[in-house]
C-alpha cells in the first residue's frame, strides 16, 4: 500500500506497525506528549507541523526496524535531530512520519580523549559541559541548543573554527541507517565515499544517521562574550572588523561574529567573540574594544556558558523564523556596502518585522584544513589564505499572514548583495546549508562535480531514491525543492 496525501491508510497502518513494535515510544495526536514533541521545534513554522506520529527511538536498531516499515508502505518522512532546522520544512512532517532522535542521545569519550561518540538527539550546550570538566572540547555550535547532527552535517560554524575548520571537518566516523535497513559504520577507511560525501552533502540525502564519532581538541577554558556598538560608531565598527580580519589569518586562533539589527528604533551591532583559550582580552580585538559600548559581557568563560548566553541575548525559540544565506569574497567596502544595502531595504518594515544581518568569517581554515588533512568536504572552497565572508540574513516575525513577504524581502537582499559581490569582483556560488533558505539551490552551490559525486554516492547507498522521494526535509540533491 503506498501513501500520500490522500492514503492515510497507509500512515495509519505504518504508526500501527511500529507502535506494536515500539509500544511507548510513539507518540499520536491522541497522546498529551504530542504537543510538547511539536514545541521541541525552534522555528514556530515547523511546530505547526502536525505529523501522523513521532517515533523516538532509543536505539539504533529501532531505527532500522522503523525504516523498513517506512519504505514498505511508501511514507513520507522527516527526521529531527536537535530541531534546530530554520526552514519550514527542514525537519518536520505534516501527515507524514516523524522520527524524533530526542532520546538517542549517548555522549561516550574515548580513554585517550581524543574523540567521543554522541548520539543525533544531543545539544551542544550539553555536550560541551560534559566535555570540559575532561578537559577536551569539540568544533560545535555558538548556541546552546542547537543540535549535534544537522550542525555537523551542515558544516558548522564554530568557536574553534579558525583553528579547526568547519564543524565537518572534525567528523571521524559515522554510524548510519540506509534506506534497506542496513546499519554501516562508515569512516576513511570504510565506505570512504559515503564518509566523504557525507563532508557536507546532508546526511538526510543518505539515511539515518545513529552516532557521530567527532575529534576532541585539548580545551582549558575560553574568553568571549559580547560587545555592543550603537550606529553613531559604525565607521569605526568596519574600520576595526578590518584590522581584526588581518589579524584573524595569522593569529589563527580568534572567531567573531558581528550581528547587526534595530532595537527601539536604534541600529546596534553586536560582536559576540570567542577566544578557545582562557586568555584574557586578547590583544587581535583591541581596536573594537576601544570603541565606546552599550553592553559588554567579555570575560573568562567556559564554552558551554558562552553558548548559554548566546541562546538567551538571541532567542527566538517558537518565534517564526526565516533565514537566507549570501557568500562573498572579502572586501571591507564590498562589505559595508552589502550592509547600507540591507539597511536601507528593511527599513520600511521595521516596526512589523525584525530583520538581521550577520557577518561570519569563512576563515582559511574552513576552506583548506579538511583537504589538507584527508578530510576532504564537498564545498569546493580550498583556495588561497584568505577569508571568505558568509552573510546571515534573518528575520523573525509574529504573524503568519507575513510569511511569504519576509521570504521575498530576503530573497531580495540576497539578490541585492550578491550583484554588489559582483560589481566588486567577489562574488562566491557557495552557499552555506545551515544558513540556507530551502528556496536556495545549496548542493548546486558547490560545484557541478561535487553534486555529481554526491548523486553518484547516494545512488549508490540508496538506489531507490528513498531519501530523495519520501524523506521530506533538507536540501535535495536535485535543488532547493521541497516535497512536504
Ligand atoms: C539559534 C540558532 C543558532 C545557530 N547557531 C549556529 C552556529 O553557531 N553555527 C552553525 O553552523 N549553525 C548554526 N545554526 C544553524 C544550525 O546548525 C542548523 O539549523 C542545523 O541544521 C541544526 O541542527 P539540528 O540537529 O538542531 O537540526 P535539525 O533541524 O534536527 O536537522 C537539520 C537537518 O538535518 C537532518 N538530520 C538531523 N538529524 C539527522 C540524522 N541523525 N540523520 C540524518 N539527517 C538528520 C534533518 O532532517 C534536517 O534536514 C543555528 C541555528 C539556530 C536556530
Amino acid at each position: 500500500m503506498s501513501c500520500n496525501l490522500t492514503n492515510n491508510a497507509a500512515l495509519s497502518a505504518l504508526r500501527d506497525a511500529v507502535t506494536a513494535l515500539y509500544p511507548t515510544q510513539v507518540i499520536d495526536g491522541s497522546s498529551p506528549a504530542f504537543e510538547k514533541a511539536q514545541n521541541s521545534f525552534w522555528n514556530q513554522i515547523q511546530r505547526e507541523k502536525a505529523p501522523e506520529c513521532f517515533f523516538q527511538p532509543t536505539e539504533a536498531c529501532q531505527v532500522a526496524k522503523a525504516m523498513l516499515e517506512v519504505v514498505k508502505r511508501n511514507c513520507p518522512f522527516a527526521i529531527k535531530g536537535g530541531g534546530h532546522s530554520s526552514n519550514p520544512d527542514g525537519c518536520s512532517v505534516n501527515a507524514g512520519f516523524q522520527f524524533d532522535l530526542a532520546n538517542l542521545n549517548h555522549v561516550e569519550i574515548a580513554e585517550d580523549r581524543s574523540s567521543v561518540r554522541v548520539g543525533p538527539g544531543v545539544r551542544w550546550g550539553d555536550l560541551f559541559k560534559i566535555l570540559e570538566p575532561h578537559g577536551v572540547i569539540a568544533a560545535g555550535g555558538r548556541d546552546y541548543g542547537v543540535g549535534v547532527p544537522g550542525f555537523i552535517f551542515g558544516g558548522g560554524l564554530s568557536y574553534l573554527s579558525t583553528q579547526e575548520g568547519w564543524g565537518i571537518d572534525n567528523l571521524l566516523a559515522v554510524d548510519i541507517v540506509l534506506a534497506n535497513g542496513q546499519q554501516i559504520t562508515v569512516d576513511k577507511d570504510c565506505h570512504p565515499d559515503l564518509y566523504r560525501a557525507l563532508h557536507g552533502g546532508g546526511a538526510h540525502n543518505f539515511g539515518i544517521v545513529t552516532n557521530l564519532t567527532l575529534k576532541l581538541h585539548p580545551y582549558q577554558g575560553m574568553w568571549g562574550g559580547y560587545y555592543a556598538v550603537q550606529e553613531e560608531h559604525f565607521d569605526a565598527v568596519f574600520r576595526a572588523y578590518d584590522k581584526y580580519t588581518q589579524r584573524m589569518t595569522t593569529n589563527g586562533k580568534a572567531h567573531m561574529i558581528v550581528d547587526f539589527f534595530r532595537r527601539d528604533g536604534m541600529m546596534i551591532a553586536v560582536h559576540f567573540m570567542g577566544y578557545p583559550e582562557p586568555l584574557a582580552n586578547p590583544p587581535i580585538y583591541d581596536e573594537i574594544c576601544r570603541i565606546p559600548s552599550v553592553g559588554n559581557t567579555l570575560r573568562l568563560a567556559e564554552y558551554s556558558n558562552l553558548a548559554a548566553e548566546m541562546q538567551e541575548v538571541t532567542d527566538s525559540r517558537g518565534k517564526r523564523n526565516a533565514y537566507w544565506t549570501v557568500c562573498i569574497g572579502y572586501n571591507i567596502d564590498l562589505l559595508k556596502s552589502a550592509y547600507v544595502a540591507w539597511a536601507q531595504i528593511t527599513e520600511p518594515y521595521a516596526k512589523r518585522l525584525r530583520f538581521a544581518f550577520d557577518v561570519n568569517h569563512i576563515t582559511p581554515a574552513m576552506r583548506n584544513k579538511g583537504a589538507d588533512e584527508g578530510y576532504e568536504n564537498v564545498y569546493g572552497l580550498e583556495g588561497p589564505n584568505e577569508p571568505l565572508t558568509n552573510i546571515l540574513l534573518t528575520s523573525t516575525w509574529e504573524d503568519k499572514a507575513d510569511d511569504d513577504e519576509v521570504v521575498s524581502v530576503l530573497e531580495r537582499l540576497g539578490a541585492t548583495i550578491e550583484n554588489l559581490a559582483r560589481e566588486y569582483g567577489k562574488f562566491q556560488s557557495f552557499r552555506f546549508m545551515n544558513y540556507a533558505h530551502q528556496r536556495q539551490d545549496v548542493i548546486t552551490s558547490f560545484g557541478e562535480k561535487n553534486k555529481a559525486f554526491l548523486k553518484e554516492v547516494a545512488a549508490k547507498y540508496d538506489p531507490n531514491g528513498v531519501f530523495q522521494r519520501l524523506q521530506v526535509g533538507g536540501f535535495k540533491l536535485d535543488g532547493s525543492r521541497s516535497i512536504s
